[in-house]
């Protein structure tokens, strides 16, 4: 099947993309793709295996990504819990940029979404939800539903602050606050696929909504514009 229901939804770190997207798809039936996830998965791998991160070796770097894409591996380490460390989140922007990854993870991006993979109780999935930062723009520029998700600065470090105690990982609001600007910085100015918000994508701030506010207002737009039986 080719889906048609596709949303595409962008935005910086810790904007509120991962829970929109979990509500949306519990309350339509669709299957989600967190994109950061991947690219994610792939920073944890060359920090696994001593890469030196800090002067990447690209060559190096892409062929690690064509292995773990082609055996598969990339799915077990997306589910790692470390990809949300801080030491992931400071190396993922400069994997993230390297053009030829960005092209392994297109294919597999778009594939999902045409094919969106069954729900966990092995029901057919609706419809899919991708997000990520290039996904209305680059990944589906034809999807039906767009939004572009943000929130100050100020709040998403508040945000993820509270995710990195609850893990028990020491970190300062300070700390977080810089590490969030730069990873904006870094991902808005890549040459590849940068961040944008696309011309057609719905802007949501969520720095004053609350999850259930930006839920009813994606949702009004989604049963504007999609048909989902
Ligand atoms: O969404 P999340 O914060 O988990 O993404 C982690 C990083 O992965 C981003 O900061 C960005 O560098 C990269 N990313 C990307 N394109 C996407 C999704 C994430 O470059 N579609």
């Amino acid at each position: 099947m080719s889906n048609k229901n596709i949303i595409a939804i962008d935005g910086p770190a810790g904007a509120g993309k991962g829970t929109l997207t979990k509500k949306l798809c519990d309350y339509y039936g669709f299957t989600g793709l967190d994109t950061g996830s991947l690219y994610r998965a792939i920073t944890l791998y060359m920090i696994e295996k001593n890469y030196d991160m800090d002067s990447l070796d690209i060559t190096k770097a892409i062929n690690a990504t064509k292995f773990i894409s082609d055996n598969h591996e990339i799915l077990e380490y997306a589910k790692n819990p470390k990809i949300r460390s801080q030491l992931t989140n400071k190396y993922v922007a400069s994997v993230a940029k390297i053009p030829e990854i960005r092209q392994i993870m297109k294919q597999y991006q778009i594939e999902f979404g045409n094919n969106p993979p069954n729900l966990p109780d092995g029901s057919k999935a609706k419809g899919a939800i991708i997000e990520g930062r290039d996904i209305g723009t680059v990944i589906c520029p034809n999807a039906p539903v767009k939004f572009f998700i943000t929130a100050k600065p100020e709040t998403r470090a508040s945000r993820r602050l509270k995710e990195y105690l609850d893990q028990g990982e020491s970190a300062s609001y300070q700390e977080v606050l810089a590490s969030i600007i730069a990873r904006d910085e870094a991902d808005r100015t890549r040459a590849t696929s940068p961040m944008k918000q696309a011309e057609d994508a719905i802007l949501i701030d969520t720095s004053e909504n609350n999850k259930e506010a930006t839920f009813e207002i994606a949702k009004k737009i989604i049963d504007e514009r999609l048909t989902i039986i």
